[in-house]
């Protein structure tokens, strides 16, 4: 049995384990957070839930829109439209976004707590090493985690790439996103649908996660800095960045309706400089692909498309090794 160790399990992870598992493919997911989804995030607050990442996805290449439709009849997600953006439809996770990768984490073999360490390997196969010492092997590696990270990882693993690898790894760069999560005693004014995108200013997007439809017990809003302004205060006092941010929406959230908020760091959101290709084949002496949403379209589908890709070409390449065998 052909066997793959897995570097993240966000969305493209997930669903390179997910294909690599259909063609009988032993596989390793190794993530370093508590749950799965990486970027597709809901977070729990008192008894009320908030996306505080990702916010919505658009399915417009046929793999993904399968997946989606399938995801539709199970009731993990649904349509969430929004006016003024384009004609595609926008999916939202039924009970919130992480309702996706719960989803197809399902069948898998996850070990959440993992943070890798180190990589090494030769012709025969590929080794990681976690924070806590566990060491795990298979004849493949994927590694889906944001660009800058995978420099770190390979650099403390002393492996240096092709002159080619490494430019292309080098071109990838990532926004960053302070995201503010609301707690409200009342509704919030934020008109149907429940999201509004700002071209300019602080702040980049706001929503109602109840109007988005996750049943909560209370009201709550996420609000996206926009990158300049998230750049600007990546640093800084993250409680006076939450006061100013939801000072700015008075029109939408009266002051006296905030009970609570908190404020997530994401120093790597949306992908704005990607490598072309869905994934990179590294010239290394054992078996590694890098991919996720800094490779190919971006974004939730991006990632998507860039882990099926990964493991279709790992299928390939197992059945031509077979044929050049025979
Ligand atoms: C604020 C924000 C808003 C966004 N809005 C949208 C949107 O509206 N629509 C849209 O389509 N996309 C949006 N995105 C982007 C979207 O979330 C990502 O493109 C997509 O989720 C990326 O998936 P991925 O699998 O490539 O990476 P990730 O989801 O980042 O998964 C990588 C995983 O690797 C893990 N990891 C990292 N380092 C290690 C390590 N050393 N060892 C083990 N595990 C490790 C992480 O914990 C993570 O789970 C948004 C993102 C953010 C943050």
């Amino acid at each position: 049995m052909s066997s793959c160790i897995i570097i993240g399990a966000g969305l493209a992870g997930l669903t390179a384990a997910c294909e690599l598992t259909r063609h009988q493919w032993q596989v390793t997911l190794l993530d370093k957070g508590r749950g799965v989804g990486g970027r597709m995030a809901t977070r729990r607050i008192h008894n009320t839930r908030a996306d505080h990442g990702a916010q919505y996805f658009s399915a417009r290449t046929p793999e993904f829109q399968a997946q989606v439709q399938a995801m539709q009849e199970a009731g993990v997600v649904k349509e969430w439209y929004l006016p003024g953006i384009d004609h595609h439809p926008r999916y939202v996770g039924s009970s919130g976004m992480s309702a996706v990768p719960k989803y197809m984490a399902q069948e898998l073999d996850i070990r959440t707590g993992e943070k890798v360490v180190h990589v090494a390997g030769d012709t025969t196969g590929c080794t990681v090493r976690t924070e806590a010492g566990t060491i795990y092997s298979a004849e493949k590696l994927i590694i889906t985690i944001p660009a800058p990270q995978v420099k770190v990882l390979l650099a403390d693993s002393s492996i240096q790439l092709l002159a080619p690898d490494q430019l292309a790894l080098d071109s990838i760069a990532y926004q960053p996103c302070l995201a503010v999560i609301a707690e409200l005693n009342q509704p919030s004014r934020i008109p149907a649908p429940g999201g509004i995108r700002y071209e300019e200013g602080p702040i980049s997007w706001i929503a109602d996660n109840q109007q988005k439809g996750i049943i909560n017990d209370s009201t709550t809003v996420t609000i996206h800095a926009s990158p300049q302004y998230s750049r600007e205060h990546l640093e800084g006092d993250l409680n006076k960045v939450g006061e100013k941010l939801i000072a700015e929406l008075h029109e939408w959230i009266p002051a006296e309706a905030v009970e609570s908020f908190q404020v997530h760091r994401w120093r790597y959101s949306l992908c704005d400089q990607r490598h072309p290709e869905p994934y990179l084949r590294c010239d290394t002496p054992f078996s590694m692909l890098l991919g996720g949403d800094g490779f190919g379209m971006g974004n939730v589908e991006g990632a998507y498309q860039s882990g099926l890709q990964m493991a279709r070409y790992l299928v390939g390449e197992g059945k031509r090794k077979k044929l050049s065998m025979e």
